[in-house]
């Protein structure tokens, strides 16, 4: 029991501070300026690079913190500072994370690292899942990969959408359909190399929030690329189909999809995001509270507003709470037997919006301009119980697993 703490080690302590460093005097001096550009913040992300901070090297040492913690610890920090900028900074890492969950040593060492690019050419990568009628409902992905064996190649063929960094992004990775047949167990991630002929960018989306991060259709049409693109191989993809036909006739061990693989490893780091930012607010409002003076009083003297504020902090320490346990239990290699991912996302990305929401009434008219944060935090917290699985996609996988009930 000696064992059990919730205190970060020194080195962790340090690493915080140090990105906490570059979002209180990089990050927010410039993140008015990006959301109202609606433009990828490219000189921010090579700032970043210069320090280290955003690197393969980096990312890598926090993903494998065996606490689990660096990855969260860092998100929490980064979105503090500016949820649109952090998104920039750290939406290579879903791409990455795409390769990690199913590619193979070799591909990790060859394409993770051109996804950073280096600090005189700083690169981004993006991960392409969702498709126009194939949003939560992954199965009805219908962008097309086939094996072309005389040249050992694969082509694409499909329309990619809402894909962070889609478009200019160095190397995008790509779920595709291998096996019509098995619905979503008949999907694959192939990597999409720098400069590949039939990759184009489609409409860049207006957004509500996160507007420094760029989001965009992908075009496949007729993309070629080597056999050896295909994540994890071969080999293995022929194996696992042969076991997903199989089990479609008899029943049997339960085959994971491409997708999942990616989404269940990042939805707490995502909750994290979803903590900076709610963090950030009620900071604000914190603060606001206690030096704005009407009826005489400062405003935080009403228990209506001080019991708000002892709410959003409350909320935000358990949704954090619940995004450490997930993360511990992720790098300590315990299964999410109850969707502990899943419910650390959910509660993280809905504490985002009701307490950015909070924050902002606190701050009554002056919460309500783009003088004060509060007003852009609560547009960047929306897409929370959106993207990485919708709150009702959370739910739904949080109850059938509970269950062992098919539950729509
Ligand atoms: C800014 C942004 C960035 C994104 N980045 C990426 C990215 O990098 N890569 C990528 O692949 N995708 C990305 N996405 C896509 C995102 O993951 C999807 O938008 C999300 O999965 C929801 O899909 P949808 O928009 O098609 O909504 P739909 O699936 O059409 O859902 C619409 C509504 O119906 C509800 N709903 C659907 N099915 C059910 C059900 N069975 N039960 C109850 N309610 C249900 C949903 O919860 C939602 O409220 C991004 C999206 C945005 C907006």
């Amino acid at each position: 029991m000696g064992d059990f703490t919730l205190e970060l080690n020194d080195d962790q302590k340090s690493v915080r501070d140090w990105i906490h460093g570059f979002a209180a005097d990089v990050m927010r001096p410039a993140a008015a300026e990006w959301d109202e550009r609606e433009e990828t913040p490219w000189p921010v992300i090579q700032e970043a690079a210069k320090i280290g901070l955003y690197s393969l090297d980096f990312y890598a040492q926090q993903f494998f913190d065996p606490t689990g913690l660096g990855i969260p610890m860092a998100m929490e920090e980064l979105f503090w500072g500016d949820a649109g900028i952090g998104l920039s900074i750290v939406g290579t890492g879903l791409a990455a994370v795409g390769v990690l969950a199913n590619g193979t040593e070799e591909q990790i060492g060859t394409w993770v690292p051109q996804m950073y690019g280096d600090v005189n050419d700083v690169k981004v990568a993006a991960f392409c899942s969702s498709e126009p009628d194939a949003g939560s409902d992954v199965s009805a992905m219908r962008t097309r990969a086939v094996y072309d064996e005389a040249k050992d190649e694969w082509v694409l063929n499909g329309t990619k959408t809402w894909a962070t960094n889609g478009g200019i992004a160095a190397v995008h990775v790509v779920v595709a359909v291998v096996d019509p047949e098995l619905g979503s167990k008949g999907h694959a991630s192939f990597i999409v190399p720098p400069n590949t002929p039939g990759l184009s960018q489609g409409q860049k989306f207006k957004k509500h929030g996160i507007r420094a991060s760029h989001t965009a259709e992908v075009v496949l049409e007729d993309c070629r690329i080597p056999g050896e693109c295909l994540l994890g191989g071969k080999a293995k993809l022929d194996e696992r189909l042969a076991r997903a036909h199989e089990r479609a006739k008899t029943g049997g061990e339960r085959v994971k999809n491409a997708a999942m693989a990616t989404f269940e490893a990042s939805r707490p780091a995502v909750g994290a995001q979803a903590v900076g930012i709610a963090r950030a607010a009620y900071e604000v409002a914190l603060d606001y509270a206690k030096t704005r003076v009407q009826f005489g009083r400062p405003i935080i003297d009403n228990q209506g507003i001080a019991f708000q504020l002892a709410d959003m902090r409350t909320q935000i320490d358990a949704a954090r709470l619940l995004v450490w346990r997930a993360s511990w239990m992720a790098a300590a290699g315990r299964p999410f037997t109850s969707a502990e991912g899943s419910m650390s996302k959910l509660y993280a990305g809905e504490t985002a919006k009701t307490v950015t929401a909070q924050a902002m009434q606190i701050l009554g008219g002056n919460g309500y301009t783009r003088e004060y944060p509060v007003e852009r935090m609560h547009r960047d917290a929306a897409i929370y119980t959106i993207f990485e699985g919708t709150s009702e996609i959370q739910r739904l996988v949080i109850a059938r697993t509970l269950s062992g009930m098919p539950i729509r």
